[in-house]
């Protein structure tokens, strides 16, 4: 059996960040605006303090401008609340994200709701979800939209194809099935109440795994030659004591890459394309605050 096309999201998102600079310098020479970004984050979670670290240095090697703010762990609701109403008022931030996961005492709805839509940069903001499910411009997920990237890599052609979202979160599940119906995949959403889910998986041209289930996607739910896009990033038990566990995907890989036409490994497939498209995401508010929308 041939094995599946690797879709590298590494080389992919680089790719793609070349072309945001490059954007972001046009941007600058032509209108004077340097694409700006912050970061807020709330508290000292370790995950949280890579995948800032991460994006903020993609940023600044795009050439954008880039705040980081970090508030404490114990820090109340409300000052989290007046961050976002001074980014919403700086004229130099063109899109922002508070981190999430958020601690307790801070309402992660209320966060977002704050957010002014045209400077949300995760694009989680309700107007923007709603602009999306309604087909109409507006800021798309950071995630989803790298999953894009990845398919169109796989597919020429979507149109007519049956794709298949496990998963149903605000951030991934959703948007991601809003992106594909907006190409004109017949599209099923399934999630942790659905029944016979090897079966409904089975239908998929083109499968995306959002579940947080390490390898919970077997090789015999792929359909021979489907596009299997895996969100999933999962840390396994470490084999010896005191090592790092190894980062698995929601799809089992080895199983899934001898009966699928093309696949992404986790590490180096959606997590790279996620920060590259939070990127065009600012570039895009900084252009559209230029009256420059591509
Ligand atoms: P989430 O909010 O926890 O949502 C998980 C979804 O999976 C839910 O809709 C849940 O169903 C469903 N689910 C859980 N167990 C299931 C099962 N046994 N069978 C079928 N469906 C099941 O997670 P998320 O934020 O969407 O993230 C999903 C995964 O992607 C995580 O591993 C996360 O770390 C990863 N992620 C990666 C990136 C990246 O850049 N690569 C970005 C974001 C997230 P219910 O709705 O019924 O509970």
């Amino acid at each position: 059996m041939p094995e599946a096309r690797i879709l590298d999201g590494k080389a992919a998102a680089a790719a793609l960040r070349l072309q945001i600079a490059a954007e972001a310098a046009r941007l600058k020479a032509r209108h004077g605006i340097v694409p700006g970004i912050a970061m807020v984050l709330v508290g000292d979670d370790p995950a949280s303090q890579v995948y800032v670290r991460s994006k903020t240095r993609a940023a600044g090697e795009a050439g954008f401008h880039v705040r980081d703010i970090v508030l404490a762990a114990d820090a109340p609701e409300a000052d989290v609340l007046a961050q976002v109403a001074a980014l919403n008022a700086d004229p130099q931030v063109h899109g922002f994200l508070v981190q999430l996961p958020l601690p307790p005492q801070v309402d992660p709805e209320r966060v977002i709701d704050a957010i002014d839509p045209a400077k949300d940069a995760d694009g989680f903001h309700v107007v923007n979800a709603g602009r999306l499910a309604m087909g109409r411009d507006g800021v798309v997920p950071a995630t989803p939209l790298g999953c894009m990237h990845l398919i169109r890599r796989a597919r020429a052609e979507l149109a007519g194809l049956e794709a298949v979202v496990i998963g149903r979160s605000n951030t991934v599940g959703k948007p991601m099935a809003q992106l594909l119906l907006r190409e004109h995949c017949t599209v099923t959403i399934a999630h942790s109440r659905t029944r016979g889910l090897a079966d409904i998986a089975r239908r998929a041209d083109v499968l995306v795994a959002a579940v947080g289930r390490p390898e919970i996607v077997r090789g015999d739910w792929i359909k021979p030659g489907a596009t299997v896009i895996d969100v999933g990033i999962n840390r396994l038990p470490p084999e010896t004591p005191g090592e790092k566990g190894r980062l698995v995907g929601d799809v089992a890989f080895a199983e899934a890459v001898a009966v699928a036409g093309a696949i992404t490994p986790v590490p180096g497939g959606v997590g790279p394309m996620t920060i590259a498209c939070l990127l065009q995401n600012t570039l895009l508010l900084a252009r559209r605050s230029a009256g420059a929308a591509a």
